[in-house]
């Protein structure tokens, strides 16, 4: 039986949590997850549980001295000789401190990914989703930026290996997608795309339209930095443009897009103004994107995004709600349009938000601030994206 959509879910992804102050909050998973419930979109039932992936596909992309560490940082007390080692891991970092269970956590999402990327390449799903992964920023030798494990390269290495399959990376975090662009830099079958804000003003500094990849894969990074302030129209066009011509040219067997949703004018975490538009039109670009260069073979996974209440549950159950050719995605692509979220979901949750819930899925950006020198932005963005795909 194929089936169009899977949605996988590891209940072990929830324990992926720094400290009780840390951005990266499980609270994101929850919340989407009773969204995608309330409006009927995801049963309790269609959670797919991973099985968990062999620890040796961690070697894939990581250096057996940093897995042990991470394993030995892991327990409740940690050797205080590790616990010394741990800086040059990169876990003592205000960003990503080493917690109680963090292997086991951070292999609850590699876990995920490497499922969903076997749902699809073994053809038992055309298109898979696991909101947990997207750890962009984690490197073979060190984690950063909150990630431990790279489970979007892990799955990406996985499907090189296992089935031989070209990989376009999708990455549209407002950060740019470090981590899995250096580890596939020299490969020309997997092509690594970022959309981002630039790294002058934001972590991790790097995603510059120069990094275009080296040696044999050479060209098969692509990367388009966006100014500070960028809005809706300025990131989809440069968007849009740029991913049509680098699908096309590369020829992917599969996509793998990651999700984070923390271009959005609410996060805390970056400088660009988005509204939830972004959020709806990209997942249907890469969606349409998939149905005619992949075959449809497409697998999603989660990233940033650190406006919890706000913007990650909205941004993310559009992704589902897109994957499934779900009535409410169609009804919410038509411009101008907008729908209320559903009332059980806003009255539930309403209390504990620190901000006033939004009560529609798109944002009525009407009476938001206009943004200073945005056609500059914007002209700055079309010069950017132009040098991004002119090797294309
Ligand atoms: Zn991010």
């Amino acid at each position: 039986m194929t089936a169009n959509a899977v949605f996988i879910h590891h209940p072990g992804a929830a324990r992926y949590q720094f400290n009780v102050d840390h951005p990266f909050h499980p609270h994101r998973l929850t919340l989407t997850l009773d969204l995608l419930e309330a409006v009927g979109a995801l049963g309790t039932e269609d959670r797919m549980v991973p099985e968990p992936a062999d620890e040796s596909l961690l070697s894939l992309i990581h250096r057996e001295d940093y897995i042990e560490a991470v394993k030995q940082l892991s327990s409740v007390k940690p050797d205080p000789e590790w616990v010394l080692q741990a800086e040059r891991y990169g876990l003592r970092s205000e960003d990503t401190p080493f917690f109680p269970g963090m292997h086991e956590a951070a292999m609850a999402v590699v876990s995920g990914s490497v499922y969903a990327a076997d749902q699809v390449m073994s053809g038992k799903a055309l298109h898979a989703y696991h909101m947990a992964g997207g750890l962009h920023h984690a490197f073979p030798d060190r984690g950063s930026g909150f990630c431990v494990y790279n489970d979007a390269a892990i799955a990406i290495s996985h499907i090189r290996e296992h089935y031989g399959a070209r990989v376009l990376y999708i990455d549209t975090d407002v950060h740019h997608g470090d981590g899995v662009q250096w580890t596939f830099y020299n490969d020309p079958e997997v092509c690594t795309y970022s959309i981002h804000e630039t790294g002058k003003f934001l972590f991790p500094g790097t995603g510059y339209v120069y990094e275009r990849g080296n040696e044999l894969g050479r060209g098969a990074t692509v990367n388009v930095p966006v100014e500070p302030y960028t809005e809706d129209d300025s990131w989809l066009e440069s968007f849009q443009t740029s991913i049509e011509k680098v699908t096309a040219a590369f020829k992917p067997d599969i996509i793998v897009s990651q999700h984070g949703c923390d271009a959005h004018a609410y996060d805390p975490l970056s400088h660009t103004h988005c509204s939830m538009r972004i959020y709806q039109a990209m997942p249907a670009i890469i969606h349409r994107l998939a149905h005619q260069h992949t075959g449809g073979r497409w697998m999603a996974v989660g990233g940033g995004g650190y406006d919890v209440w706000r913007v990650v549950p909205r941004a993310w159950a559009l992704v589902w709600l897109e994957m499934t050719g779900h009535p409410l995605s169609a009804r919410l692509a038509v411009e101008g349009a907008n729908e209320a979220l559903p009332e059980s979901w806003l009255s539930h949750w309403s209390s504990l938000s620190p901000d006033e819930l939004p009560a529609c899925w798109l944002d009525d950006t009407s009476n938001w601030p206009a943004m200073p020198r945005r056609t500059e932005i914007e002209e700055k963005n079309r010069q950017t994206t132009l040098l991004a795909i002119q090797e294309h």
